[in-house]
């Protein structure tokens, strides 16, 4: 069969004028696009302890505990204790993490909410288990 050298000019012309599909991360910042699901954020004041983020997880990366520090009591002016709600933390364990966000989905408060903040790579593992209070 005989070649036809300059079939593919039209081409290299082409890829060398129109714009990279690919873009230059990380030297310049990657675009995140909406609904981006990187690190899970957590507020422990709309949390009220459900687990129901803990049971749904295929990976077992979210634990809710019962806080160190809880709401001061409070007594009101008939004298009795009035109930307080009590605080959780969150520990996740970014390492096991698959950032699907059925957490979030299933959290009944909006407690748990994706973020842009996918640059978690780290040399040390026991940076990749955080403790939201
Ligand atoms: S599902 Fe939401 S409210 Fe329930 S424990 Fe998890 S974070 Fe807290
Ligand atoms: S994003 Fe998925 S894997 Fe990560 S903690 Fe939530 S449910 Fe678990």
């Amino acid at each position: 069969m005989k070649k036809k050298p300059l079939r593919l000019l039209p081409e290299a012309i082409k890829q060398l004028t129109q714009k990279p599909a690919t873009s230059k991360y990380p030297f310049e910042k990657a675009k995140v696009y909406p609904n981006f699901r990187a690190r899970i954020l957590f507020e422990s004041e709309k949390c009220i302890g459900c687990k129901m983020c803990m049971r749904v997880c295929p990976s077992k990366a979210i634990e809710i505990i019962i806080s160190d520090t809880q709401p001061a009591a409070q007594t009101g002016p008939d004298g009795n204790p009035i109930p307080q709600k009590k605080k959780f933390d969150c520990i996740m364990n970014l390492d096991r993490c698959i950032y699907c966000a059925q957490c979030v989905d299933i959290c009944p408060k909006k407690a748990l909410k994706s973020s842009e903040d996918f640059e978690l790579a780290q040399l040390d593992r026991t940076k990749l288990k955080l403790h939201y209070k």
